[in-house]
């Protein structure tokens, strides 16, 4: 990882854009477009507008009263999925974790 926060990165693509890389890449199709969307992305990072997503899955699944019950691996809180016998929810409704991690094959 840079040592680069986010905003400074910006900056830097801007001016190597403005100052050394025009010359050989501007009649690029897309270059200008693609520097702009960058720097763009890079300053809406600096800017609090996006959040590293982190991931965890469901494991365990346990029948309780005729529900099915799955727990989170990062923060170990279960709860019901109703009568799926697969996990429903596409996050923690605890730590709020993206369910999108690869579960470890052993919630059946
Ligand atoms: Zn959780």
């Amino acid at each position: 990882m840079s040592d680069l926060t986010p905003l400074e990165a910006a900056e830097m693509l801007e001016f190597l854009s403005r100052h050394f890389l025009v010359k050989d890449y501007i009649n690029l199709p897309g270059y200008k477009e693609a520097v702009g969307y960058a720097a763009s992305l890079l300053r809406a990072i600096a800017a609090g507008e996006y959040k590293r997503v982190k991931h965890a899955h469901w494991t365990g699944r346990t029948l309780v009263n005729g529900e099915y019950h799955f727990t989170c691996s990062h923060c170990q809180y279960g709860c019901s999925h109703g009568k799926s016998k697969t996990p429903i929810w596409d996050y923690c409704p605890n730590c709020g974790y993206s369910m999108e991690e690869k579960d470890d094959g052993h919630d059946g």
